[in-house]
């Protein structure tokens, strides 16, 4: 099959890149011959994923699935999001629905799943597109006008809501180009050229045909058959035409720069609870970390760690309010760009005053009422109970 497209080579391969045309038609690329869509499609007739957010053969995408489920999976892996997109759905069917939400609402079924400010976004985002109708606009470029769009996933959902002919390039995808094209340069350096590259998987017909399932069928080939570890090469459909693999180099393919060291931060968090149950909580300001949502009240975090004396000096208080506070111990907590070290300062005292509410955006949280809380400040009360200080 003569195929009208040459890889421009990125990286590492596209420096010494040489193509010439075999007999039958095919390109090579130093010795390796194109991958060919048709060949992928044809392998992910057979073995695609049923997944809930994607359409079944001959239906036509939903682009509020395919958008929901692009935004839960940024960081995140399909086995954790499915039960969160599954409830997402439920209580709210569509994007008017999701629009029409309480924030509160939308945070606590996000609760879990990390990245507040990606909650945030999608709400903002459902508003925007019930805006225009509760039409999501259907280009790459009009995607990604709306909120917590970037170019990954507007390409994403072009793609396969919209048919677009683009390649999203994802984590899957990036590692698929360097293997097949045996890119050796260190990520992130060379992530542009790897993008670059993955860009030209679709140039031929078959993929210019079918462009949302031949991106999806690059996320299976990633994320079921070139995995990160140990690449199943026998069992893909690309295998005859792998540079990685032919040079015995695909598993240690993409290639990573020395990672830094990750920084560590640290902080302080109070948990006092009444004889009701009851607890004072604080909402975190709007930017920032965890930001919006409810938490212990606590002093910024910071690069030194606190000594008690000066952590008790932001504990919550009130005048003629005794507080026997006790050191629960210490959280961590890894976000992407440091880790969190926060010692819990437990005590039970018989009501709140007043006085104590109010101050500082600090509430009092009745005892039994649900409240969205992420996941370091779920590990700091569990840490907190744990001492039967509250018994
Ligand atoms: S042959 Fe192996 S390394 Fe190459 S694309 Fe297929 S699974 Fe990945």
């Amino acid at each position: 099959m003569l195929r009208g497209r040459y890889a421009r080579g990125g990286g590492s391969a596209g420096a010494g890149a040489f193509f010439c045309l075999l007999r039958e038609g095919g390109f090579v690329i130093n010795g390796s011959v194109l991958p060919s869509s048709a060949d992928l499609l044809r392998w992910y007739d057979r073995h695609r994923r049923t997944l809930p957010w994607r359409a079944l053969p001959g239906q036509e995408a939903d682009p509020y699935r395919v958008w929901l489920s692009e935004i839960m999976l940024q960081q995140t892996t399909v086995t954790a999001v499915i039960p969160y997109f599954e409830r997402f759905v439920d209580a709210f069917p569509d994007v008017m629905a999701l629009a029409r939400a309480p924030q509160d609402r939308v945070l606590a079924l996000w609760a879990g799943l990390g990245y507040y400010a990606r909650a945030r976004n999608l709400h903002a985002c459902a508003q925007a597109v019930a805006a225009r109708g509760g039409r999501f606009p259907d280009t790459v470029e009009g995607l990604r006008e709306l909120p917590g769009i970037g170019p990954y996933t507007a390409a994403a959902i072009a793609a396969i809501a919209f048919g677009r002919p683009v390649v999203p390039v994802d984590g899957n995808v990036e590692r698929v180009t360097a293997r097949l094209f045996a890119m050796t340069d260190p990520l992130p350096g060379a992530r542009r050229a790897i993008a670059q590259q993955a860009e030209t998987l679709n140039e031929d017909a078959p993929a210019q045909a079918r462009p949302s399932d031949f991106a999806q069928a690059l996320f299976d080939l990633g994320a079921g058959i070139c995995t990160p570890r140990s690449p199943a090469c026998a069992l893909c459909p690309w295998h005859g035409s792998c540079a990685g693999l032919r040079q015995g180099i695909a598993a240690t393919l993409p290639r990573r720069a020395a990672k830094e060291a990750r920084p560590v931060r640290y902080g302080a968090h109070f948990c006092v609870v009444d004889a009701a149950g009851g607890m004072l909580l604080v909402r975190r300001p709007e930017k920032g970390l965890l930001g919006g949502m409810m938490g212990l009240p606590g002093p910024p975090w910071r690069d030194t760690q606190w000594t008690k004396a000066d952590a008790m000096a932001h504990a919550p208080s009130a005048p003629r309010l005794r507080i026997d506070w006790h050191r629960a111990g210490r959280v961590k907590h890894v976000f992407t760009h440091f880790t969190l070290l926060a010692d819990i300062y437990a005590a039970r005292i018989p009501a709140f005053p007043n006085s104590m509410v109010g101050e500082d955006g600090m509430v009092h949280h009745a005892g039994g009422e649900a409240v969205a809380l992420p996941s370091l400040m779920r590990k700091c009360m569990a840490l907190a109970r744990s001492g039967n200080i509250f018994d």
